[in-house]
């Protein structure tokens, strides 16, 4: 393949440093033009120095000067909102992959897709909150949106080049580990601790991804993100437990056969494919051995027990503005629940009840959506000062 030059945005982080990887593993295929973070200023320079990256942004400006004290003179700094921006535009890049946590990544997503760039998506928050505006964006400007989530990278490849219409699609199913309390019984949910919740069974990730793993937003939000990537809707989008994460999801066609992608539990399989498609090259990875694979089970989500599922389903359904308030009132929740003021069963009542005192409004614009996101945090921070007094 042609080799392609790639901007990370969030660089730094378990995503980003998986990226890194395999850009070492197929050095032929890839080169890192720019990389982006918030403030790990010493991780940034040392990833300058190891890429060749000639260009460096960094969020929090109040870091620029001991950033530029450990980069060489060559090496461009991009600063703020504003450097985001600057390299997700760069004249030299093939390709934005975005794997920034929160919302900072979405003006960047755009601003690449608008000046020309495919873009890999590892960010949620991207297709959750504004996936009708980036879909038409990119569908627009011709370019493709390629993605980085396990689940969707799964369903990406196989539906192998298949739209997901009715007459060939019938479902999209999800796979989802069920986390660590995939067997807790719900009475004793309430107790769970931020040590316990933050022990995922099967991936090594972040910790906001972690904790919405094992309360099942995060599946939840996987189900929106499918709904606009691959423009289906939501009834035809299922999610099955399957504790061994080996299954990454499945599609199920109209004439009842299921294409499943298997991989081990390592995110540098969907980062690979995502930046080297439409190929696919030899790298560092390991296939399965199905002989030491002791067995692979699937079971029903407990959707009384887990309301995050029921909730995103309501949310992708309905659309316009309410995807994004699911999204930022939990976000709240677990920050809120992480800084142990809020139980862990709370995280569920606070986004149920921002929801419901939300006024839905047509998504429109960026701004209408980063409107309903503002709003809907100021009415679950105060959900979660209530349940603190
Ligand atoms: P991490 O918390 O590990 O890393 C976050 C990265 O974002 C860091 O590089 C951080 O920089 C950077 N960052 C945060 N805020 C800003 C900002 N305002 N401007 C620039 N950079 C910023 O997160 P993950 O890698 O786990 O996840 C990233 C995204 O990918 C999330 O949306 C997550 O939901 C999604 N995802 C993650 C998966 C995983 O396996 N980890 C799987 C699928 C999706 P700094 O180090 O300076 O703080």
């Amino acid at each position: 393949m042609k080799k392609r030059k790639i901007v990370l945005l969030g660089s730094t982080g378990s995503i980003g440093t998986s990226t890194l990887k395999v850009a070492a593993d197929i050095p032929d295929c890839l080169e890192i033009v720019a990389i982006a973070a918030n403030s790990s200023v010493e991780v940034l320079a040392a990833q300058a120095q190891e890429t060749g990256a000639k260009h460096v942004a960094l969020y929090d400006v109040s870091k620029e000067s001991e950033l530029r004290e450990l980069l060489p003179d060559d090496v461009v700094i991009h600063l703020g909102p504003e450097g985001l921006l600057e390299v997700s535009r760069l004249d030299e890049a093939d390709m934005v992959l975005v794997a920034i946590v929160g919302t900072a990544g979405l003006h960047p997503a755009l601003a690449a897709i608008e000046a020309g760039k495919d873009l890999a998506v590892a960010s949620k928050e991207i297709l959750v909150m504004a996936g009708e505006l980036v879909m038409a964006a990119a569908a627009q400007k011709g370019v493709s949106v390629l993605p980085v989530d396990s689940e969707h990278n799964a369903i990406f490849q196989c539906l192998n080049g298949h739209q997901g219409g009715e007459r060939e699609v019938s479902r999209l199913i999800l796979t989802a580990s069920g986390g660590p309390f995939r067997k807790t019984p719900a009475e004793e949910l309430e107790h769970v601790t931020v040590e316990q919740a933050l022990k995922h069974p099967t991936w090594e990730m972040g910790r906001k991804i972690t904790i919405d793993s094992s309360t099942l937003f995060n599946k939840g939000l996987e189900m929106i993100e499918a709904r606009w990537l691959f423009g289906i809707e939501m009834g035809r989008i299922d999610v099955i437990v399957h504790p061994q994460s080996i299954v990454h999801s499945m599609v199920e066609y109209v004439d009842g056969s299921v294409l499943a992608q298997m991989s081990h539990t390592d995110m540098c399989f969907p980062i690979q494919y995502a930046v080297t498609w439409p190929d696919r090259v030899p790298g560092g990875l390991k296939p399965l051995d199905f002989a030491d694979l002791a067995k692979l089970e699937f079971e029903a989500p407990r959707y009384d027990v887990f309301p995050a599922l029921n909730l995103a389903r309501r949310a992708g359904e309905t659309g316009g503005t309410l995807p994004a308030v699911y999204n930022a009132a939990n976000e709240v929740a677990v920050d809120a629940f992480c800084d142990r003021k809020i139980g862990y069963t709370d995280i569920w009542s606070v986004v149920e009840q921002v929801m419901d005192g939300h006024r839905v409004q047509d998504a429109g614009d960026l701004q209408t959506l980063m409107d309903a996101d503002a709003e809907a945090r100021v009415a679950a921070v105060a959900i979660c000062d209530d349940k603190v007094g």
